[in-house]
């Protein structure tokens, strides 16, 4: 038995802290927060999309990138950097929006989602876990036929990979999800995905922490920053620790979600970059959707948890210190208004709980899985718009690279 730490309590590192629990290891999680799944796991869209896990950088982004660039869509901002880094990812970004590279990357991803997507059916099968989880199916909802018509490659890849996937017409679709008919704009098709769920990432990761505590080996450190990793390969980790404390353990994950911080140095420059984003939960009203919904024109996604719909969206890049901008919630807050605002409250007065978080985005959108040679420490980070979707499967990944690395 080898005594592991994980860094990062995260979506990613709770899924990896229990791949490992349950290959027979002693885990230290490690968080500064004192809870977890507080950082970009905190409020994200909820949507397990394991069949709609495509590359951002895309064929169609491509075509829409003037637009972006001009300010003509609300729901991305490019704020240009004159920043050697963030020049660097974005010329490898626009290089993997080509159709080939674009799906090869979403080949690599559904092959991660479909892990995920069957861990997490055997993992509710072994525990009772409450996070609101649901199959709840997928839409996307695409506006023009041109746009439609752009969906088509990547639904022929999916369906030779034995995905349900349906293309209908708005009629099929509001059969399936009344709650279209509340929505203002055209829609030139849809594609659905029955077998898509949701959940809420922070209740999951609190359940599963609670399980790993009864059933395993867990030393949970919440509250603790690790300040610095001394490692080499074939030797003990040595993580200093914001109370002073040295901790020690056989081998080390960095699930930090970003690359910067402790990551830094481990990665090449123009590896990722944080693309920021808003959501809000707001009450449902009556007729409120089920299915979770994708609306490709604005780039927002709706997932019924519970009560409430959690709403998602805005893809704003360029800044690294991002902060919270109320316009953008307000835009974002607007934009739900206009796509399906009798289903749910996002009116001045409703209490919107909002959140804001940024994607580590790679420019495949591939997150980084793998083992620094030169420090042995195992890196599990950078999984952009899908962290949630993909984490069960990348944890799988990384622990069976550090049992090859330990055998
Ligand atoms: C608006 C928005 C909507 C999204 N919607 C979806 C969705 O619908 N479906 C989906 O699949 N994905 C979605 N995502 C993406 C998903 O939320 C992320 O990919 C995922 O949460 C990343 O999880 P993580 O564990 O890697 O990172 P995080 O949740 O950020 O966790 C990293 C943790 O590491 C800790 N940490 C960092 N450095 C240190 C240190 N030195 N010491 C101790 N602790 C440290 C942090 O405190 C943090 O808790 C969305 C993201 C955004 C922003």
């Amino acid at each position: 038995m080898a005594s592991l730490a994980v860094v990062g309590a995260g979506v990613v590192g709770v899924c990896t802290a229990y791949e490992l629990a349950r290959a027979g290891h002693q885990v230290i999680l490690v968080d500064r927060n004192t809870g977890p799944a507080q950082g970009t796991s905190a409020r994200n869209g909820a949507q397990l999309s394991y069949a709609y896990s495509d590359a951002l950088a895309s064929p169609s982004l491509l075509s829409h990138f003037p637009d972006i660039l001009l300010g003509r869509d609300p729901a991305y901002r490019v704020r240009l950097q004159a920043d050697p880094e963030f020049l660097l990812w974005g010329l490898r970004f626009l290089l993997n929006a080509g159709q080939g590279r674009f799906l090869d990357n979403t080949r690599y991803l559904l092959g991660l989602a479909a892990a995920s997507q069957s861990t997490l059916t055997e993992l509710l099968g072994r525990h009772q876990l409450q996070f609101d989880y649901a199959v709840a199916g997928k839409m996307i909802l695409y506006a023009t036929p041109e746009a439609f018509a752009g969906s088509r490659p990547g639904c022929e890849l999916k369906a030779g990979l034995g995905y349900p996937l349906e293309r209908l017409n708005r009629d099929e679709a509001t059969a399936i999800e009344p709650a279209l008919t509340a929505y203002r704009d055209p829609i030139a098709g849809v594609v659905y995905s029955p077998q898509d769920a949701v959940g809420q990432p922070h209740l999951f990761c609190e359940h599963l922490i609670s399980v790993m505590q009864r059933q395993y080996e867990l030393n949970l450190l919440l509250g603790q920053s690790v300040e610095r990793i001394e490692a080499k390969p074939g030797r003990d980790v040595r993580m200093r620790l914001s109370t002073g404390e040295t901790l020690v353990a056989d081998a080390a994950v960095l699930c930090t979600g970003q690359t910067a911080g402790l990551a830094k140095g481990l990665v090449a420059p123009g590896t990722s970059w944080p693309v920021q984003g808003y959501s809000m939960t707001v009450p449902a009203l009556g007729d409120a959707m089920q299915v979770s919904i994708t609306d490709v024109k604005r780039k927002t996604v709706f997932a019924r948890i519970g009560n409430h719909i959690r709403i998602a969206g805005i893809a704003d890049i360029g800044s690294r210190n991002w902060t919270f901008e109320a316009e953008r919630l307000e835009s974002l807050r607007q934009s739900a208004y206009e796509a399906f605002g009798g289903c749910y409250d996002v009116g001045p007065d409703a209490p919107l709980e909002p959140w804001t978080g940024a994607r580590p985005m790679t420019p495949s959108s591939r997150p980084i899985i793998r083992r620094d040679s030169r420090t042995g420490l195992y890196l599990n980070l950078a999984h952009g718009a899908l962290g949630w979707t993909l984490a069960l499967g990348s944890a799988a990944k990384v622990t069976e690279l550090i049992a090859d690395g330990i055998r």
